[in-house]
């Protein structure tokens, strides 16, 4: 049986962003205590249709997670230039694209504590300043 572990992280699969999730993960002291659910654009799949099969998929994935470790905090993370929304190229600044993943994590987080009424979720941006620099910001 294994252990229980305090949380669970949902992130794209993104290559660029593993070096620098897994020192966010250090710094947060959840490395090897944390389950990881990598899906192209996070969340995304939840909020444009929660019924779709990527969404029941990550759904299935935070409900294993919940019930083989436990967790109770699930952190959601949302990184700009995501090929999953087209890149920093579908948006016409910064600002807009931010606000966009943003908006798209509150929904998601909505919705999934909706249906794991124990799980906390807490959303956070990784903003690429450069495809190795990252900012790890915890939204309210
Ligand atoms: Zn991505």
């Amino acid at each position: 049986m294994a252990k229980q572990i305090e949380s669970a992280l949902v992130r794209c699969m993104d290559y660029r962003l593993t070096s620098r999730v897994n020192t966010w993960m250090e710094e947060q002291g959840i490395m090897d205590m944390c389950d990881i659910i990598s899906l192209a654009g996070a969340s995304q799949a939840v909020v444009v249709d929660v019924d779709s099969p990527d969404a029941r998929c990550l759904l299935r994935q935070i409900r294993l997670a919940k019930e083989l470790h436990g967790i109770q905090t699930l952190y959601l993370m949302h990184h700009t230039d995501c090929g999953a929304y087209g890149g920093h190229g579908a948006f016409e600044n910064e600002t807009q694209e931010q606000e966009k993943h943003i908006a798209d994590m509150h929904k998601a987080k909505k919705l999934i504590e909706e249906q794991f009424d124990t799980l906390s979720v807490v959303c956070v941006l990784a903003v690429m300043t450069s495809d190795t620099d990252i900012d790890f910001v915890e939204q309210e």
